[in-house]
């Protein structure tokens, strides 16, 4: 209700929102600091990410609303470059951005489910930053494909999370993006408390593909937390897709953890990589001017 209020247009209203209900950490729910260099209308975010995020992808970007507090910005981690792709179990490669950590699940949880899909552009730069570390992966004629939702679910939500991560890799990197290749032809529960054999179950047969695929493009489908590989499988598989033409983009690769906000994040946390952290990369703690 609160981040409702702090989207609301007009710098003055947000001031006394803000003034009112400060803003803090969706998740150590620490205040959040106020940043003056920042436009009126986003002082109460303060846009900890947007300088250094510049500096290490190139472009500029719309600030996300602000989510986090800078110790845990300052846990997010980036897959480490030397990370190879981990392969599905039908050998397919799984590319992702993020290490699974609780700060990362937190902006992922924003978005998807509290609606701030400012936050895709934001998180969709590291995927694109990704897939150029590894481009042997991105070779031209690629397509990106969302892992769509039940039109039910999406019209429930109001968007497709992977479709919007999707769409900003594409503009980023120069690739068409097709929403329409694959649609999901019936609901399935949610894959987050089921078992690996579950998982494959509740998707069997979930994705049809609504036309030929087009002759001599890769195929990168777009998904924004890949756990069991199940519903990338399954995504895959109605594809038709040969795992030598096609991979999978995601913002994190959970490991097959039956509850990737829970014991595989958990493990990752409690690691220290000096490669990886985005602490005093130029991420962390940073209040610059807006843009
Ligand atoms: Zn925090």
């Amino acid at each position: 209700m609160l981040h409702r209020l702090r989207r609301w247009p007009g710098g003055m209203l947000q001031d006394v929102v803000a003034a009112l209900f400060p803003a803090s950490c969706r998740r150590c729910g620490r205040s959040l600091p106020r940043c003056e260099s920042a436009p009126r209308s986003l002082r109460p975010y303060a846009p900890l990410f947007a300088g250094g995020l510049r500096r290490r992808v190139g472009g500029s970007l719309s600030i996300p609303l602000y989510v986090l507090c800078p110790e845990c910005t300052g846990a997010l981690r980036r897959v480490p470059r030397t990370t190879l792709p981990v392969a599905t179990e039908a050998g397919w490669r799984c590319l992702s951005a993020f290490e699974p950590e609780p700060s990362l699940f937190t902006l992922v949880h924003a978005l998807k489910y509290e609606g701030l899909h400012e936050l895709a552009p934001w998180l969709a730069a590291f995927m694109a930053a990704a897939l150029r570390r590894h481009e042997r992966h991105t070779p031209n004629g690629s397509v990106l494909v969302p892992v769509p939702l039940h039109p039910q679910r999406e019209a429930e939500r109001g968007f497709n999370q992977s479709a919007l991560l999707a769409a900003a890799v594409g503009q980023r990197l120069g690739l068409p993006v097709d929403t329409m290749l694959l649609r999901r032809r019936r609901a399935t529960r949610s894959q987050a408390r089921l078992d690996p054999e579950a998982r494959r179950t509740n998707v069997r047969d979930a994705f049809e593909r609504r036309r030929p695929l087009p002759v001599g493009v890769r195929i990168l489908l777009v998904d924004d937390v890949v756990t069991s590989g199940a519903t990338v499988h399954a995504a895959l598989l109605a594809l038709g897709c040969e795992p030598a033409h096609a991979a999978v983009l995601c913002l994190c690769h959970a490991g097959g953890a039956a509850d990737s906000r829970s014991t595989a994040s958990a493990a990752v946390c409690a690691r220290s990589s000096a490669e990886s952290s985005l602490s005093g990369s130029g991420l962390e703690g940073r209040c610059t001017s807006a843009s």
